[in-house]
């Protein structure tokens, strides 16, 4: 089954890769268009387009199958996703057992640079704009910015925020993504101007789609939080953060995003975390010291036996 399925590229695919029947669910007027692309093929007595919502097939109206694949991500994964419709699908037309195309989708986020953003501003041919900059980045931080973030302009390693394992996640689960408290250390010296979000997807082969300013871009782009002020950081500082991802009570298909600056002072680090606070460099050498006394000990009492 193809959930959402489109043009029905990905539904010829999986003729093309075997499988002996597909169903191409599509509510939308493409459903006539993946009939003619089926015709084109010549797989038309192999797929089976229903034009209609997902939610509108009554469950045991069709055969169970073994495999769905969805392209159901949007914009940090979820925005206008479709990803309830997938959970319908999954819950009601796939088989014990059953396959899904993609089975994981994790989030990230870092701090990050946006120069582009800030220093424009700072000297328009030779005319200081700051106060335009300024209100300019006011207005932005109110929604999300969509752009392709030049890798250089990360400030740490993304954080591994949300991690939904398609197989099992329920619906619920989806109302609010991450939630917690993040430390992220920089490592360079830079200014911190906001909050990159990506997102990877896993497949049950091992393969992986990402979506992240390290990786080949792709439409879906980053979603940044942009911040209206920036704050100078340096190598080994760790920035704080709070990342909700709330679901819109009046626009299902829709989240609330908001990052919280937080004092890094205040919040749990991780163990072991590579930050220059005090507390953890005590830790981390505590950490080292315990791996060391350990391989120590498994290596004597190897030499002892
Ligand atoms: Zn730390």
């Amino acid at each position: 089954m193809d959930v959402g399925a489109g043009t029905g590229i990905l539904s010829v695919f999986s003729v093309q890769a075997g499988a002996k029947k597909v169903y191409a669910v599509e509510a939308t007027i493409l459903a006539k268009t993946i009939e003619q692309v089926s015709i084109e093929n010549n797989v038309q007595d192999k797929i089976e387009v229903i034009h209609s919502k997902i939610e509108d097939i009554y469950p045991d109206s069709l055969e169970k199958v073994d495999i769905i694949i969805s392209e159901w991500m949007g914009f940090y994964l979820v925005h206008e996703g479709m990803l309830d419709s997938l959970l319908y699908a999954r819950d009601n037309f796939l088989q014990e057992n059953g396959l899904l195309f993609p089975s994981v989708a994790k989030l990230y986020a870092s701090p990050c640079q946006l120069r582009i953003m800030y220093e424009f501003w700072d000297n328009v041919h030779g005319v200081s704009m700051r106060c335009i900059g300024k209100q300019y980045r006011e207005i932005k931080s109110k929604t999300p910015e969509l752009l392709c973030l030049d890798q250089n302009d990360l400030l740490a390693e993304g954080k591994l925020v949300a991690w939904l394992d398609l197989k099992c996640i329920s619906r619920e689960e989806l109302d609010l993504l991450c939630g917690e408290d993040y430390v992220s250390v920089c490592n360079k010296d830079g200014r911190y101007q906001g909050i990159c979000i990506w997102f990877t997807i896993e497949f049950p082969d091992g393969s992986e789609m990402s979506t992240g300013p390290h990786d080949e871009a792709t439409h879906w782009k980053q979603t940044i939080v942009v911040l209206p002020v920036d704050v100078e950081v340096e190598k080994h500082e760790p920035i704080a953060f709070k990342l909700h991802l709330k679901k819109d009570t009046m626009c299902p298909r829709c989240y609330n995003i908001e990052v919280k600056v937080l004092d890094a002072e205040e919040v749990e680090h991780d163990i072991p975390c590579n930050c220059y606070m005090t507390k953890c460099i005590v830790t981390r050498t505590y950490v080292t010291d315990c791996i060391k006394d350990e391989t120590i000990s498994s290596t004597e009492s190897y030499e002892t036996e």
